[in-house]
């Protein structure tokens, strides 16, 4: 279902009045991890006041270490509805376990699959049975094939709004967080008519990368991109280093509007 051999024109995955896919290029900002009601709502009208298109923020946190920030998981949720009532973006989040989908379903706009969960197959076929918009990011190690196969989970089970996500993957090279795959972009489109967007900021981990992430995501044909905005990234609970400011997200956005056309 995935394969553009059989859908030859680009899917367009709508989100209520906005869309991702098509002519308008998406723009999903947020903290990594929402923390508070004066943090979640400061950061979404900042961005939404420059131009991002939906705001992204982790309620529930798949962190590498159990003794980290879990995410404020349930009331999490709540304060993004609280931002979404305030700024009118709809709201991109994790999810982690089938149990909390039917909260999901009602609660958010666009269903993130994080990396460590695109080969969790039992909660790609319970995501399958909705109809939510899924933000399927790519595994920490898997082959665009094995991306686009964990896609399929979903639309098998007849949920077609699947976006792709490169986040970088695992190589040899320690310097930046991940490494960018920017041709995977590319690859994903030769082979899929689903939307792809880069995520630079979990690709790099280091905020001076982001805006030239963004313009080379531009440049290899994305969709969209997904950045970590933060009003304090030293005193962010997750992801602080790879985080921009609303200032400096806001410059980026400005140089991005000179190459392609945001709502
Ligand atoms: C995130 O978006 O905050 C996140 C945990 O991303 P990833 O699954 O790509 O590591
Ligand atoms: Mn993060």
């Amino acid at each position: 279902k995935a394969n553009r051999a059989f859908h030859p024109e680009n899917s367009i995955i709508r989100v209520g009045e906005s869309s991702i896919g098509g002519d308008e290029f998406a723009i999903i900002a947020g903290p990594c991890s929402v923390e508070s009601e004066d943090q979640i709502t400061e950061i979404a009208k900042s961005v939404q006041s420059v131009g991002a298109t939906f705001l992204r923020g982790g309620a529930y946190k798949p962190r590498t270490s159990p003794y980290a920030f879990q995410g404020l998981e349930e009331d999490g949720l709540e304060l993004l509805k609280k931002a979404r009532a305030v700024t009118g973006l709809p709201i991109v989040t994790e999810i982690m376990y089938p149990e909390t989908i039917e909260k999901f379903v009602k609660d958010v706009d666009v269903i993130q699959v994080g990396a460590r969960n695109m080969q969790n197959f039992a909660l790609l076929k319970e995501l399958g049975k909705t109809d939510k918009p899924i933000l399927l990011k790519r595994g920490l190690s898997a082959t665009i094939e094995e991306w686009l196969m964990a896609a399929e989970y979903i639309m098998a089970g007849g949920n077609e709004n699947v976006i792709l996500c490169e986040r970088g993957i695992r190589t040899f090279e320690t310097y930046t967080r991940n490494t960018l795959d920017l041709s995977a972009v590319q690859a994903v489109k030769k082979m899929s008519h689903l939307p792809v967007i880069v995520d630079p900021s979990h690709a790099t981990g280091l905020n001076y990368m982001i805006e030239p992430m963004c313009m080379a995501a531009i440049a290899a044909g994305a969709d969209g991109v997904i950045i970590e905005v933060h009003n304090n990234p030293a005193k962010a609970l997750c992801d602080g280093p790879q985080s921009i400011t609303p200032d400096r997200f806001a410059k980026a956005v400005d140089k991005m509007r000179k190459y392609v056309e945001i709502e």
